[in-house]
């Protein structure tokens, strides 16, 4: 059993640094001299002004650079690459030249039928996801994936994230999401894109209807002016907003967001002071679980499939759902944190859980309720249940499959306090697909893009499809920044 236990816990800490990947970096407090703005006068003029250096932002500038245009991007932080440096850099693809040349073969109707088998785990808001715009990432990819290439990234052979999917998230050989975003932002200085670092965006110039510039705040607080013929919003969602979190997705505001710390939603008040219009039903892209910042082993622990219990000590889930389901049944039930028990596991992650106060453990169910604070009639009658169910060859209360129903029978009891988590934000602002920001009379707002998670919404019902929120940042970045230069 110990041996069966590590060797899956091994699998799954390979899953999660692979979705993770980029977390262990740690990003410069303050950005080169060279990029942070120096206006004497208080104005700059451009062709194209992006706002975010994100993977959308990078893609949107490079984009734009190599049509003709004179670009300036603007980053909040000291540093490119928001979440998408942060995440573990998977960018799905089908019918892509690097599986070609790996000899993977995967159809983008493949593709498209399993971005409809994951939406079917959750009920979709009305007419949600929009098949054109589904149609149109998966048609794209291939055309980004030898973009992002182009512009200085190796690709190593695509990998399935969960065994049973085919090979199709491209990582980049090296860094996960950084190993996007660090080639990315390289590439744009060299194409001649300006990039202001610890400049953050405030607000939209409008000219006669039109879009024609920003205006942004440096380091020190004063304000400057961008002029340009064309603005593209790539700032990002609003995960780390609790306010606008509370406002647009209240099932969601008191999860834990693992997303970059700029996504404060910047572009949401931006566009809507134009009067652009919105999706009205946001949701998040859920992970599954968190238990403490920094640490690899427990995170990754936190994702085996064992028992999961509310804090009472209550079943509430198959354990084994997809990430992204499995987040969407935490927030239905309004469930902020919850266990996961198990009898035998890496003492590597437990010793430092237990001195986190994140790990409790007892000798018996009564032991470890008393540590852990549930409810001890009730995980008795959980772990009893869950026992039966695992001997019976069936779990008929969340139909986990019968493998994975390992019995709790061996010696010392553990309970895992993790978080429910989520990594960015479904919704945005409405687009033509040329991601012209359109206002609340279905008119393009002339001179307003936006890309990323500033306008994903269209894509998704509810739950989250591994490898194509990285895509959508790059593919929609890549069409924004054509169309804005021309
Ligand atoms: C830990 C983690 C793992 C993930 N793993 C994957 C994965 O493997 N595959 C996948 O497809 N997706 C993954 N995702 C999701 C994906 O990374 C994001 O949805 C995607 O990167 C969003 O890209 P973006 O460019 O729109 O936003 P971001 O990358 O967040 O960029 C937005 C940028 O805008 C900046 N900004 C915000 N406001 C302003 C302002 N006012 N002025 C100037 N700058 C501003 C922010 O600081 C930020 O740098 C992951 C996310 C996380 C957090």
């Amino acid at each position: 059993m110990f041996r069966k236990n590590s060797f899956l816990l091994f699998i799954v800490c390979i899953l999660v640094l692979s979705l993770l990947g980029g977390c262990a970096q740690q990003p410069p407090e303050e950005a080169p001299e060279d990029q942070v703005q120096e206006a004497a006068d208080g104005e700059k003029s451009t062709d194209v002004v992006v706002v975010g250096g994100g993977l959308a932002g990078l893609s949107a500038a490079i984009s734009a650079a190599d049509n003709g245009a004179k670009v300036i991007l603007v980053e909040k932080m000291p540093f490119t690459g928001g979440s998408s440096m942060l995440s573990g850099g998977g960018l799905l693809g089908a019918e892509t030249h690097v599986q070609e040349r790996e000899g993977i073969v995967e159809t983008k109707d493949d593709l498209e039928a399993y971005w409809y088998e994951q939406q079917a785990y959750s009920s979709s808001p009305e007419g949600f996801p929009d098949k054109e715009w589904v149609r149109m990432i998966i048609d794209e990819a291939p055309s980004t994936i030898k973009f992002i290439e182009d512009n200085g990234v190796e690709f190593r052979r695509p990998s399935a994230f969960y065994p049973e999917t085919k090979d199709r998230l491209h990582f980049p050989v090296e860094g996960g999401g950084a190993g996007l975003t660090g080639p990315l932002a390289d590439s744009a200085k060299e194409k001649g894109v300006e990039i202001l670092l610890q400049t953050t965006a405030t607000e939209l110039i409008e000219k006669d209807g039109s879009v024609v510039g920003i205006k942004a705040e440096d380091k020190n607080g004063k304000t400057i002016a961008v002029n340009a013929k064309a603005v593209i919003l790539a700032n990002g969602g609003f995960a780390q907003n609790k306010d606008l979190m509370a406002h647009r997705v209240p099932a969601a505001q008191t999860h834990y967001s693992v997303s970059g710390k700029g996504n404060v939603g910047d572009g949401y008040k931006m566009a809507e002071a134009l009067g652009a219009d919105f999706y009205e039903e946001d949701w998040i892209i859920g992970l599954r679980a968190y238990a403490v910042e920094g640490s690899s082993e427990l995170n990754g622990l936190s994702w085996t499939t064992g028992l999961y219990t509310t804090l009472e000590g209550e079943r509430f889930v198959n354990e084994n759902y997809p990430y992204s389901p499995l987040y969407n049944t935490l927030a239905d039930k309004g469930i902020e944190e919850y266990f996961l028990i198990f009898d035998q596991t890496m003492e590597g992650a437990v010793t430092p859980g237990i001195e986190q106060g994140v790990v409790f453990k007892g000798e018996s169910i009564e032991e470890l309720a008393a540590a852990s604070g549930m409810n001890p009639e009730k995980l008795k009658a959980t772990i009893e249940r869950y026992n039966a169910l695992a001997k019976k060859g069936k779990d008929e209360d969340f139909n986990k499959e019968p493998e994975l129903m390992v019995p709790l029978t061996e010696g010392t009891l553990y309970a895992l306090k993790v978080k429910t988590t989520q990594m960015g934000t479904m919704g945005g602002v409405m687009t033509t697909k040329l991601m012209e920001v359109l206002n609340q009379s279905g008119q393009t707002i002339p001179g307003l893009y936006a890309v990323g998670e500033m306008a994903n919404r269209p894509f998704y019902g509810r739950v989250y499809v591994s490898g194509s929120a990285l895509q959508i940042a790059a593919t929609t970045g890549r069409i924004a920044g054509a169309a804005a230069a021309k």
